[in-house]
């Protein structure tokens, strides 16, 4: 068993598979939740439109992609992420294919998004197919 600190609050946490407190986690996961039906609902919706509507921050918007939590679809014309190395525009995560593949070149490896408790957020084609029937 370890016991951690809550980057957000403070508060001594069980660690399990997140480093955030239960409660911190929750929210955050509500948080998701309400981002990603809003972008769901109005995909034209720009990064700051999404955050007023939500009060979720556009830094924590940012984050859920980078994490690639939240993937964009290509309906999502006006919130634009770009590669960090090219600068290319990309779905989801920090790199383009393209880049991805240099740096698996070069290192080896590539920091992929935690394949953990995080994937349960993840927005899946299959789950749209869902939904629509
Ligand atoms: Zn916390
Ligand atoms: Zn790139």
């Amino acid at each position: 068993m370890e016991l951690r600190n809550c980057p957000v609050c403070g508060k001594v946490f069980v660690f399990v598979t997140r480093n955030l407190c239960p409660e911190c986690a929750a929210k955050e996961e509500e948080e998701f939740r309400k981002v990603k039906d809003y972008l769901y609902e109005f995909p034209g919706a720009t990064m700051e439109e999404i955050s007023e509507k939500t009060g979720v921050s556009t830094k924590r918007i940012l984050e859920f992609l980078r994490e690639g939590r939240l993937i964009l679809k290509k309906e999502n014309v006006n919130i634009l992420l770009r590669c960090e190395m090219c600068g290319a525009p990309i779905l989801a995560g920090r790199l383009c294919e393209k880049c991805a593949g240099d740096m698996k070149k070069k290192f080896g490896v590539v920091k992929t998004p935690k394949q953990s408790e995080d994937m349960k957020g993840r927005i899946h084609l299959s789950w749209y197919k869902r939904q629509k029937t």
